[in-house]
């Protein structure tokens, strides 16, 4: 029962809760010994609280008895990124800065996913604050590839990707600032969706780059993804950037195949740097649409070039103003005021002795020094060097010569995908240059991880919607991702393009053996 009930699609698993062919505690139960059975090798989540997780089962299952109104996930499992408040939980972001934070409130989504009914059953592990594309950046421990557990997951959404790799979870929600969602899908073999900017609200994410940030699902088919984002996405007050439009009945239509579907691929997307079996991947893929109708344009996107650059400086910046909260008295970790305050005085007492009046005037005093111990301490090397390259960026004299330039550049980098969407409906593409590589491999070197995201960024620079699926496995076996893009607010077309692909192919099916 267990192997059979995990192995299924969430909208399977639905329709048995609701048939009462399964219960929610059997499920909820299943998965918890799946995640008992492989998280020690996978380690896809930072925190699994078995007793909460049964019990909220056991109350939906109640209801259900009882024939009270459920809500549309009702007794399903989702896994949580661990940068989504959660009344009372911990949510660490993966940092030691948040190491102790539980938040007094929900975010949306997770009040939205409480609302449907669905059961909470674990935190996933992340890149620290969502910075990185590979989970080695998680202050507490890398998540592993379940195709190859010596390999990256991608990231930052990297627990939630493998955790639905691996069948922990039939579904799991994740955030993309710049491919992190899209990435560690792809590299997982999962499906993963980026809406649009301002589909879902961001009200309770922790923010890295609030103007590039969106939070969106994770599963192991189109369909249901869309199931998933038809209960995350929807105008929230309590976030000014979310958008007033109605929410389409997503898992309704994603089946129904697109007519005249017209397809453009990016000349620049197949070039140096390319992984020749992704390339033959999606090339392959591209092809399977053309068969099932799609005509085939080939497209330029002139200034996707710059896309890299751009978000390498915009997503710090931003970083660099929203981490300024966490200073030890606001937010966050806070150093040990004794040794501190010990450790001043004896460096007073030695200035004193020493009649090193410049040094003594110099000296730190015990504000300015708890907020630098603290922050010290706190961040890890990957977000101190975001926080360095951002306030760098902002400061008075660069200001108009990185930031504002990027901002320009943003604009251009938008308006080629306008251009490109009034010839195409779908852009499609590599998500990532190669498959999963090995941990360790390029931590060292901060410029080949950032270029690792050169067909990811420029998605959310332009705010539009884009989505990864699996559409091909490497001669070692690990996955590969087909990149879909879409025009803004037209995830319904991103997602039953996505199923399209999925009704004829099975790499969406393939699952590790693990
Ligand atoms: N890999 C990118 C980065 O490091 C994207 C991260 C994200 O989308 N949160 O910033």
């Amino acid at each position: 029962m267990m192997t059979t009930l995990i192995h299924q699609s969430a909208a399977e698993l639905l329709g048995l809760l609701n048939a009462g062919q399964a219960t929610s505690a059997e499920l909820t139960r299943a998965y918890l010994a799946r995640i008992d059975a492989v998280d020690g090798k996978v380690r896809a989540f930072l925190r699994v609280d078995p007793s909460a997780a049964l019990a909220r089962a056991e109350e939906i299952d109640a209801r259900r008895k009882s024939d009270k109104p459920l809500g549309r996930l009702a007794g399903l499992p989702v896994a949580v990124k661990d940068l989504l408040c959660t009344t009372g939980e911990p949510t660490t972001c993966a940092s030691r800065m948040l190491e102790n934070f539980r938040p007094p409130y929900d975010a949306t989504v997770v009040q939205r996913l409480k609302a449907a009914d669905a059961v909470l059953i674990g935190r996933t592990n992340m890149d620290e604050f969502a910075m990185g594309g590979s989970n080695e950046n998680s202050a507490f421990f890398p998540t592993r590839n379940p195709w190859d557990t010596t390999r990256i997951p991608g990231g930052s959404s990297g627990g939630a990707a493998a955790c639905v790799a691996a069948r922990m979870a039939p579904l799991s929600v994740g955030s993309d600032t710049g491919g992190s969602i899209r990435c560690p899908a792809a590299l997982c073999g999962v499906s993963g969706l980026k809406p649009t900017y301002g589909r879902v609200s961001r009200y309770g994410l922790v923010a890295f780059a609030s103007s590039l940030d969106q939070i969106g699902p994770l599963a192991g088919s189109a369909e249901d993804c869309a199931l998933l984002l038809e209960v995350l996405a929807g105008h929230d007050p309590k976030d000014s950037t979310s958008v007033d439009r109605p929410v389409p009945d997503y898992s309704r239509t994603v089946t129904e195949p697109l007519k005249n579907l017209r397809i453009g691929w990016v000349r620049e997307h197949f070039g140096e740097g390319l992984d020749a079996e992704v390339e033959k991947a999606v090339r392959e893929a591209i092809r399977g649409y053309q068969s099932q109708g799609a005509t085939v344009k080939e497209l330029s996107l002139p200034h996707g070039k710059y896309a890299v650059a751009t978000y390498y400086i915009i997503a710090p910046c931003e970083a660099s103003s929203n981490l300024a909260r966490y200073d030890g008295v606001h937010f966050g970790h806070r150093t040990d005021e004794k040794a501190m305050v010990a450790e001043l005085e004896a460096q007073r007492k030695d200035l004193h002795q020493r009649g090193d009046q410049k040094a003594l005037d110099d000296l730190d005093n015990a504000l300015i020094r708890m907020y630098r111990r603290s922050r010290a301490e706190g961040f890890g090397p990957e977000v101190k060097r975001r926080i360095m390259l951002g306030t760098y960026a902002l400061s008075a004299g660069y200001y108009d010569a990185y930031y504002k330039k990027a901002l320009q550049v943003r604009r251009l980098i938008r308006r080629d995908f306008d251009e490109a969407f009034k010839e195409v409906d779908l852009i499609v593409g590599p998500v990532t240059p190669s498959p999963a590589y090995k941990i360790g491999e390029k931590i060292g070197n901060p410029l080949e991880m950032y270029l690792y995201d050169l067909y990811t960024v420029s998605t959310n620079l332009a705010g539009i919607a884009g989505m990864s699926i699996p559409c091909g496995l490497s001669s070692t076996g690990l996955p590969i991702g087909l990149h879909l893009q879409a025009p803004p607010f037209e995830e319904d077309r991103l997602l039953r393009g996505a199923a399209m692909f999925q009704q004829a192919t099975d790499w969406h099916t393939r699952q590790p053996e693990i």
